[in-house]
């Protein structure tokens, strides 16, 4: 079985040089050459020794996922659903905005935590992808992209792990994906714009403090432990004081001096003006209330087996001002990507039912995609599916 080189870190690269026969600081070229440049074929890496290509050609390979379909939104929003095999498919998201390009990525094939309000949690859970799956969504996206726009200039500037999946769940492949993003010889994004975000799961908040601070973001939703517990199950695990008590341990880490929480305005389930008083009071329990977080409140994107509507405008302008007037820093999200199911939540939207996704994915068309050489034919056909 040939190694698949996307899922080395720099220093696994190494390790893997050295098997050959190699000196280690090959592998910062072959890195550059894979990350910065999207290469997937040993030939085009022509500062290499034809030797090294040669053995490279025997011994390894650059395997990106097949793309199941592209959709882009009216407002430049562009969704893939990637296949990752065995039926499962994940998908991706890159959100183009004035000041920056975000690339929202999957973690799992499906999750475990069943968050009510998630199309994603009402798919059940796959399995945990790998080091070289998470980071091909990345490298993927980064050079088609670059190539769609005819530049060589970095186009992603921000990742959010907010795709499919609790990404704390898949922890040891997520950090190792998080060290090849933040590499100066891959991707180079600083900790900043590199978000992971979490329904909450304590133990690991304090590893990833440990192990690869990036800013962090904690899906909350509610203000106390009845109402979050029927949102989020996790809660019954990981308590509100908990949860709190780890963010605050994280801050010590942290690159950016708060924590983003994702509050997912729900109609008549959390979003009343009573309710945003008494979360007031809970962030207000902790130390410097006021600085710690920032306060993001999701329009919900309604699907028919979560039983629950998106909270009314005036609503949410009710309970955004109730948490401003309070001194918490506090946005309302813009939905991007509506007309192709690209909007919060929505991921997953495709595939909610799991036991389903291979049916549906024999009767569509997937193309194994060179993100270079095959970039022409992809944006003639800007979806693919079937
Ligand atoms: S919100 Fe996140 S953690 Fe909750 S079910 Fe969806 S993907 Fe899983």
């Amino acid at each position: 079985m040939t190694a698949n080189l996307l899922d080395f870190d720099l220093e696994g690269l190494a390790a893997f040089c050295e098997r050959l026969g190699e000196k280690r600081f090959r592998a910062t070229q072959l890195f550059r050459w894979i990350h910065q440049k999207g290469a997937s074929q040993f030939d085009e890496m022509s500062d290499l020794a034809k030797s090294l290509r040669e053995k490279l050609t025997v011994t390894a390979t650059i395997r990106g996922l097949g793309i199941i379909s592209q959709h882009i939104s009216t407002d430049g929003t562009i969704k893939w659903l990637f296949d990752v095999g065995a039926g499962d498919a994940v998908e991706a998201v890159y959100i183009p905005e004035s000041d920056r390009g975000t690339l929202c990525i999957s973690s799992q094939a499906g999750c475990v935590v069943g968050c009510r309000f998630c199309s994603t949690g009402h798919q059940g859970f796959s399995r945990n992808l790998t080091v070289g799956e998470i980071i091909a969504q990345l490298w993927f996206a980064e050079h088609f992209l670059r190539r769609r726009l005819g530049t060589e200039e970095r186009v992603i500037s921000n990742v959010v792990m907010m795709g499919m999946g609790e990404p704390l769940l898949n922890y040891e492949p997520l950090v190792r994906a998080l060290r090849i993003m933040l590499d100066d010889h891959a991707y180079g994004l600083s900790r900043r714009r590199v978000t992971v975000s979490t329904s909450g799961v304590v133990p690991m908040i304090d590893a990833l403090g440990h192990d690869c601070p990036v800013a962090l973001a904690v899906s909350l939703h509610a203000p106390n432990d009845a109402v979050r517990d029927g949102l989020v199950p996790l809660n019954k695990k990981y308590p509100l004081r908990e949860l709190l008590q780890a963010c605050k341990r994280y801050l010590a880490f942290a690159p950016r001096d708060f924590i983003t929480l994702e509050y997912c305005m729900l109609d008549g389930v959390n979003d009343s003006c009573a309710q945003a008083v008494e979360l007031v009071s809970l962030l207000g329990g902790m130390d410097n209330a006021v600085h710690w977080c920032k306060v993001n409140l999701i329009p919900f994107n309604p699907f028919p087996a979560s039983g629950l509507t998106r909270s009314p405008r005036g609503q949410v302008a009710a309970f955004a001002k109730i948490l401003t007037d309070a001194g918490i820093v506090t946005t309302v999200r813009k939905t991007r990507g509506d007309d192709i199911d690209a909007a919060c939540g929505q991921l997953a939207g495709d595939v909610q039912d799991i036991t389903d996704v291979q049916k549906r994915m024999l009767r569509r068309r997937t193309i194994k995609l060179n993100p270079v050489l095959e970039f022409d034919r992809m944006v003639t056909e800007d979806s693919v599916h079937g």
